[in-house]
């Protein structure tokens, strides 16, 4: 196994230009020092198009694990980082060629310092005949085993051989910040994926009913949004109680309309916290068709409650879908143990599949929710997955 001493990162997304770019550069290196914060022994180094991290002792294994959980990074290298003399550059690929069981390989040259003197093929002509002459290994220009890539800069050169790939999108936080509402399903914890990978920063909400759910069922969601939150740092949930104004729905609308205005309560409260916290839309798992509350008729209806956006990335995706993202992101075995949720508990018979705005209104009227809202909201809990982190410590 060859020893690199440095990870050489690739941004992402780059279509951006000017202050944008500038932008997802700093807050793409605040997260990376971020997500490698525990490793006491790396140096950092910023330039134009790359970031690198000098590894010192660490163990890289560790390191690219974290680093596959940072969204903006397209992809990164383990490199070694040498003096751009031709002749260090040959003795290193050799090395490189000495140390590996691979049978073919290819040198791949890319020049970021055009008026270096020798052109990228004149090298990769080069290395490769130095790498001919004193190993076994034979050249395979379409489909090698060992690719050896040659970056020529300035003053170094850096020497790598495999192209890990990065999680894409945007760094977390970098479009603002967006309130997830948080199940302890399997949707919404791929949802949380998904909005952080266009750059936002999630936090969640999510509503329980004890003594009708337990305290397991909450840690279930709490142990989910720490997963997720593996994406952007850390998470704050907030955690609201939901009991008081699931039993007066259930009492004055009774089973078919009882999850219709269960949401339509749950978009309300919602829309209040992220208000209070700085979020400018919501997000939610919902995927159309899915249950009887995701019909076009009951998301309109459910949605009308509220002004704010709300993003749902999986509107399109089908469950299939939706479980291989949440096996990627590591969340389907916690998400699918048995606990109960909420809307389980409550679980109608006959929901309403085409719910008329009049109705829920109508129902509404009966019981003074908006008190029951205010009481919900004055008693939040708000969790922090990692509780000796600030969230300004991240944002
Ligand atoms: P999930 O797997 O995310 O629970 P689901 O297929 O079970 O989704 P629903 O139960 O209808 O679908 O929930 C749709 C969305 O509503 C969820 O993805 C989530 O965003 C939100 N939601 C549902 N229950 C809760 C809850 N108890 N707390 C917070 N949000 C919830
Ligand atoms: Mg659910």
């Amino acid at each position: 196994m060859v020893k690199y001493d440095t990870v050489l990162i690739r941004y992402g997304e780059l279509s951006t230009k000017g202050k944008n770019r500038k932008d997802f550069i700093t807050r793409l290196y605040r997260n990376i020092k971020y997500a490698l914060r525990d490793y006491d022994d790396l140096e950092y180094t910023k330039t134009y198009d790359r970031i690198y991290v000098k590894l010192g002792d660490e163990d890289p294994d560790e390191i690219s694990a974290k680093l596959k959980k940072v969204f903006g990074i397209s992809s990164f290298s383990f490199t070694e980082k040498v003096p751009n003399d031709i002749n260090t550059i040959m003795d290193t690929c050799l090395r490189i060629a000495q140390e590996t069981d691979k049978k073919t390989f290819k040198v791949i040259t890319k020049r970021h310092d055009k008026t270096y003197p020798l052109h990228s093929d004149e090298i990769n002509r080069q290395v490769a005949s130095r790498i001919l002459h004193h190993t076994d290994l034979k050249v395979d220009v379409h489909n090698p085993e060992l690719p050896i890539r040659i970056e020529v800069h300035g003053q170094d050169a850096y020497i790598t051989s495999e192209k890990i790939p990065g999680a894409g999108g945007y760094p977390a936080g970098i479009n603002g910040k967006v309130l997830l509402l948080l199940s302890g399903g399997i949707d919404s914890p791929v949802a949380a994926y998904q909005l952080m990978k266009r750059g936002l920063y999630v936090e969640a909400v999510h509503f329980s009913s004890p003594p009708y759910t337990s305290e397991a069922a909450k840690q279930k969601v709490l142990t989910l949004a720490g997963m997720v939150s593996e994406y952007q740092g850390h998470m704050k949930v907030h955690v609201i109680n939901f009991t008081d104004l699931q039993l007066e729905i259930y009492k004055t609308a009774g089973d078919p309309y009882a999850v219709t205005l269960m949401r339509r309560m749950m978009y309300r409260l919602a829309e209040r916290v992220a208000l209070a916290n700085g979020c400018l839309a919501l997000g939610t798992g919902e995927s159309v068709g899915q249950v009887a509350s995701q019909t076009l008729e009951s998301i309109s209806v459910i949605n009308e409650t509220i002004k704010m956006p709300v993003l749902r990335p999986l509107v399109c995706y089908d469950k299939v879908e939706i479980i291989d993202l949440a096996r990627k992101i590591g969340t389907f075995e916690t998400s699918i143990l048995p606990y109960e949720d909420c809307c389980t508990i409550f679980d109608p018979k006959n929901p309403v599949t085409r719910p008329s705005l009049e109705k829920c209104e109508h129902y509404e009227s009966h019981f003074d929710y908006q008190k029951l809202i205010e009481e919900a909201l004055a008693n939040e809990e708000t969790v922090m997955t990692e509780p000796e982190k600030k969230e300004e410590d991240f944002l």
